[in-house]
């Protein structure tokens, strides 16, 4: 299929030396919600502060078993067209860099190499004790040992899979703790609202930019300042910023081309225009 590929944008992609930063919209075509792209205004739960995290062991558990829960839906997804495209730009030697702020491990899962995971991934585990990094599928096997119980009584009372229970439902939730030092503080891998992406990440993100014959930001509305920072960056140093979104971001203002179509038609398009043979 062919769409109408913004010239724009097609010369600047075809051009060479593109960071991307990619954002939940990029994901949204793999059956991942995006909480805050046009569809997901409502957020059924407040998201989980490092501080309520950390400071609260009900919280933890509640977050737990919300996320064992959920965790069934994001290791079952796959990449979509989007991703596929952007490894197949970064093997065509198009990609100066890859950025997402997304958690899912889905650019890697498409064949895209040296991705910068800004928020972390959801594919380890850290125990906040002893510093232990843990596979998350490994401790999903031991959740999955512990809550034999649990799952059925969701069942239960949600059969239909659907995430959505009362936290007085996750009661039943047992945690399990660091393999290696038995701490309860183990947390994904991942950056919370409230914490800081750590900053030797960010320099790099900042590098990567800096060298950047052009900035493609993917579904992301730019709303956290973690991403919006790069397009400032990329803005004040003359380097184009180009916006692949369905909906506004924060950074259109600062844009010279901004793009609102499925991602996955925009890329498979701006892939299959350069590289024929992929189409
Ligand atoms: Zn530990």
């Amino acid at each position: 299929m062919t769409v109408a590929l913004d010239s724009q944008l097609r010369e600047l992609v075809h051009a060479g030396r593109v960071v991307v930063l990619s954002g939940a919209g990029l994901s949204t075509e793999s059956g991942i919600p995006d909480y805050r792209g046009p569809s997901g205004a409502l957020r059924r739960h407040a998201p989980m502060t490092y501080q309520a995290f950390v400071g609260s062991e009900p919280a933890r558990r509640r977050y737990w078993a919300r996320s064992y829960l959920g965790w069934r839906q994001i290791a079952a997804a796959r990449p979509n067209a989007g991703h596929r495209a952007v490894a197949d730009l970064q093997a065509g030697g198009l990609i100066g860099g890859i950025i997402t702020q997304n958690v899912d491990g889905l650019h890697q899962a498409a064949g895209a190499a040296d991705v910068i995971e800004l928020h972390g991934g959801l594919d380890l585990v850290v125990c906040l004790t002893c510093g232990l990094r843990d596979t998350r599928a490994r401790m999903d096997e031991r959740l999955r040992a512990a809550n034999v119980d649990f799952v059925a009584h969701v069942a239960t009372i949600n059969p239909d899979g659907d995430a959505d229970l009362s936290d007085d439902d996750l009661d039943g939730f047992v945690p399990v703790g660091c393999a290696y030092c038995t701490s309860d503080l183990i947390k994904p891998d991942v950056v919370f609202f409230g914490e800081n992406v750590p900053r030797q990440r960010v320099d790099a993100c900042y590098s990567l930019v800096e060298a950047a014959a052009s900035l493609l930001v993917l579904g992301s509305s730019l709303t956290v300042m973690s991403g919006l920072r790069f397009v400032r960056r990329a803005a004040a140093l003359g380097i184009p910023v180009a916006i692949v979104n369905l909906g506004p971001t924060r950074g259109d203002e600062l844009a010279s081309v901004k793009v609102e179509a499925p991602l996955g038609e925009v890329l498979s398009a701006l892939a299959a225009d350069y590289l024929p043979t992929s189409a």
